[in-house]
């Protein structure tokens, strides 16, 4: 299954990163994948879900944004978002367009728990 092998390598790179930059807990993990990628999102967080068990992962919740595509326009110059997988020019109706982005898929960000102040004020 492909998306658990990218689920793997996400779980993986995010456990090392947390390792080496000491992080504490990591409530979130966002992902963005292009529009054009064949990456089953629901498939993705399902597998990542199922192998974050046992890790020091398994309260993270891992969020899929996706990307839109953007074209560039080798006749006029705009540049777009592609919608609907119209790969036309929406400006001057050309079908020269070269993609920009659409087939990426890469770890954005992580969101991590603010550390409480330990210490003198007891509520
Ligand atoms: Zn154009």
């Amino acid at each position: 299954m492909h998306e658990l092998s990218i689920a793997q390598s996400i779980l993986n790179t995010v456990l090392q990163e947390k390792t080496s930059r000491q992080l504490p807990h990591i409530l979130k993990i966002v992902v963005h994948i292009g529009a054009l990628s064949d990456v089953v999102p629901d498939a993705l967080k399902f597998g990542f879900d199922a192998i974050k068990q046992d890790t020091a992962l398994a309260e993270t919740e891992l969020h899929i944004e996706i990307i839109p595509v953007s074209g560039h326009c080798k006749a006029c110059g705009n540049d777009f978002d592609v919608q609907n997988f119209v790969f036309t020019c929406p400006h001057c109706q050309s079908g020269q367009i070269q993609m920009v982005r659409g087939d990426e898929l890469h770890i954005a960000y992580l969101e991590v728990e603010e550390t409480p102040s330990t210490g003198t004020d007891s509520s």
